[in-house]
């Protein structure tokens, strides 16, 4: 009994010992920021005050932006130039009605016509989209003077004078009236002339493809401030095989790809 005694006693001072160095351990390794060995407290030095430098200080390098040179060969004037820039200050006269309008022959929900070329490329685009498994609608065409100072005019009403000014409705100022404007979506409606429409895939290929065949997506995201109009991921324009390519190329706008600031 006596050794059973000193035995358990025995355990129990080795269970004391575990128990302390563990505690040990753990207060040890609290402090330590996952170190056992403490480290010696820092002693605090004076604040420096560093020396003002007068090491001629690099300038970066500015790397040369090659200018943007306006096509003088390019005719941003003329009524009938496929290049012709509209603007609210680039109006066109109420009685232009271009002179070689007709009948787009491609889906749509009521017949629309464009400028013969303008019309030739965008059915060759709508069918090449075909064969890339895309189906497209063209929503507008052409509109006269009139039909678009009546749209401006249902804008201002309905949404206010700033929703009609920042869309392309101001009479004389539109595209459409050029015949050289196109507003396109889905071939079944889906998203028209909404914003969503930038989720299918069709607005993907827009965006890939229309410069091979002289369209440009006219008023890109985050251009508003130069183009005055609002993002319109629908709205395209016909500028020539040639013209859309450069544009394209250059990731700019109209205004900026030739040099127009007023
Ligand atoms: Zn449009």
């Amino acid at each position: 009994m006596n050794n059973l005694a000193q035995f358990k006693s025995k355990l129990i001072t080795i269970a004391l010992l575990v128990v302390a160095i563990a505690i040990g351990l753990f207060i040890l390794n609290f402090k330590g920021c996952n170190t056992i060995s403490p480290e010696p407290a820092p002693t605090p030095t004076p604040e420096v005050t560093p020396e003002p430098s007068f090491e001629p200080v690099e300038e970066p390098v500015v790397e040369e932006q090659p200018e943007v040179e306006p096509e003088p060969s390019v005719d941003l004037e003329s009524e009938d130039s496929l290049t012709r820039y509209v603007s609210q200050t680039h109006l066109l006269s109420e009685s232009y009605v271009p002179a070689d309008l007709r009948k787009v022959n491609v889906h749509t929900a009521s017949d629309q016509q464009l400028r013969e070329e303008a019309a030739v490329k965008l059915e060759e685009m709508f069918k090449a989209a075909i064969d890339d498994r895309i189906y497209l609608k063209l929503v507008s065409g052409y509109r006269s003077y009139q039909e678009q100072a009546d749209l401006f005019s249902y804008y201002t009403q309905t949404r206010g004078a700033y929703y009609a000014s920042v869309v392309d409705d101001h009479p004389g100022a539109s595209e459409h009236q050029l015949g050289l404007g196109a507003d396109i979506g889905c071939w079944n409606g889906a998203c028209e002339l909404s914003y969503c429409f930038t989720q299918y895939a069709d607005y993907t290929w827009l965006q890939e493809n229309s410069w091979k065949y002289g369209w440009i997506e006219r008023y890109p995201e985050g251009k508003q401030s130069v183009t005055s109009i609002v993002y319109s991921p629908w709205h395209y324009r016909y500028v020539g095989v040639d013209e859309a390519a450069k544009i394209y190329e250059s990731g700019l706008t109209m205004e900026e790809y030739y040099g127009i600031t007023d």
